[in-house]
């Protein structure tokens, strides 16, 4: 049953409420519907942290919060939505859901036992139940400044558990991303994974195998671009998942004799953690030239051993890694092709001819190139001089760049 949590207790700030999402809620309340802010928002709010988005959840279903707000749209297929526009920004408002078996005619769940269609509407309490972590199944009226707490989720919040609805190997199977949300919570709140959850986990790494390559791309930018990168990678190690992700990455940390990798991995993350930290933007085409650095460039050596000519090597060796890597997570054009440039420009860094030195500061791709050459010599690759070189002569006059061109062409 649910304990209702009043605000004495809870202390969830009221100005820290989203106003716009507090008007829906209300707007849904006097139509007769119920409505809630749920999932992340209402964790953070306990937490004293800023959410990112208010999801809001409610009784109503799709068509009839069309009906409550003009500026609504429907979306998604498997799992259909309602999003309330305010200009470019929305609100994501869902229906409850039903827990799903296979006599359902609505909710399917497949062979191994995964969840294909999420259509079924149910009540709250079902609602609750089909959530992932205790952490996340909290539910807060604003209006009446109440929280419904039908999981221990405040205990679990406050003693910084993060534990799995019901039979974790069952959760776990029917929806194997939920063994990287519980790494990425455990990185970004510095909670510890509750030992029933954290028992099954390791075994159930094989499971993403079968995941969307395009779900698990979304989720890997989650787990390493959202400010707490180099901890969640370690703790996709730990966890033994690394390997299901990134494998190309996980062979080349085995292979990695001189931990020169595994140090530009680490550099490279806190660095994206840092940036993040100061509302700086990063890029996935950057985390992707770190991940598989290792593989393209032992590979590209070995072309050229074999006689094949540097930029060449260089190209093929990045086509193959780009390739393998796509099977498991997807990686979107945009980003691979920058991923690409950053590699193909290490090479020119030895140029030193004047000419050809001003030309690579005007590339458009000249900035991350360098960035990840400073990280190589930072980890320990034998290119210190260059990167020097190259932040010597960024800020040099045009008559120091020609002296330091000069007899080195
Ligand atoms: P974040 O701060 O990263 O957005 P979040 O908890 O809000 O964290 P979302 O992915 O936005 O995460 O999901 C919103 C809510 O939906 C979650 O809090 C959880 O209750 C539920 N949810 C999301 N993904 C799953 C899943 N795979 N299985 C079960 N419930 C889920
Ligand atoms: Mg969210």
């Amino acid at each position: 049953d649910a304990t209702h949590v009043p605000p004495t207790v809870h202390h969830i700030p009221a100005d820290k409420v989203c106003g716009r999402a507090k008007d829906v809620i209300r707007r849904l309340q006097k139509a007769g519907y119920e409505a809630y802010l749920v999932g992340g928002c209402v964790r953070d709010l306990l937490l004293g942290l800023v959410p990112k988005d208010f999801d809001i959840a409610t009784s109503a279903h799709p068509e009839e919060i069309r009906r409550l707000f003009n500026s609504c749209r429907l979306i998604g297929r498997r799992f259909r939505l309602a999003h309330i526009y305010y200009g470019r920004d929305y609100l994501e408002v869902a229906t409850f859901r039903a827990p799903h078996d296979d006599s359902d005619d609505g909710g399917k769940v497949n062979d191994v036992g995964r969840i294909i269609n999420d259509n079924v509407y149910g009540t709250l309490e079902e609602d609750v139940w089909r959530r992932d972590f205790t952490i996340n199944a909290l539910f807060y009226d604003p209006i009446s400044d109440e929280l419904l707490d039908f999981v221990g989720g405040l205990d679990d919040l406050r003693n910084g558990k993060i534990r799995l609805l019901g039979d974790p190997e069952q959760r776990f199977r029917e929806d194997p991303v939920r063994l990287l949300r519980a790494i990425r919570f455990a990185a970004k709140l510095g909670f510890e994974i509750e030992p029933a959850t954290l028992a099954c986990m390791r075994p159930m790494g094989i499971l993403l195998e079968g995941v969307s390559s395009a779900r698990l791309f979304d989720e890997i930018i989650k787990l390493l671009h959202s400010g707490h990168g180099w901890n969640t990678f370690q703790l996709l190690g730990e966890y033994d998942l690394l390997q299901y992700l990134l494998p190309l990455t996980y062979e080349s940390l085995e292979d990695d004799d001189t931990g020169n990798f595994e140090r530009m991995i680490a550099l490279s993350l806190r660095n994206t953690d840092q940036r993040l930290a100061e509302g700086k933007s990063v890029m996935p085409g950057f985390l992707y030239a770190v991940l598989l650095w290792h593989e393209v460039s032992v590979v590209a050596e070995e072309l050229q051993r074999k006689g094949m000519p540097e930029l060449q090597a260089m190209t093929q060796a990045a086509t193959d890694a780009l390739q393998d890597q796509v099977d498991f997570t997807a990686v979107p054009r945009r980003f691979s092709n920058i991923t690409r440039e950053i590699w193909l420009l290490q090479s020119r860094f030895r140029y030193r001819d004047l000419r050809r030195a001003n030309l690579l500061l005007t590339n458009p791709r000249f900035r991350a190139a360098y960035d990840f050459l400073c990280l190589r010599a930072e980890a320990g690759e034998p290119v210190k001089d260059e990167a020097e070189w190259w932040t010597a002569f960024q800020t040099a006059t045009p008559e120091e760049r020609e002296v330091m061109c000069k007899g080195a062409a």
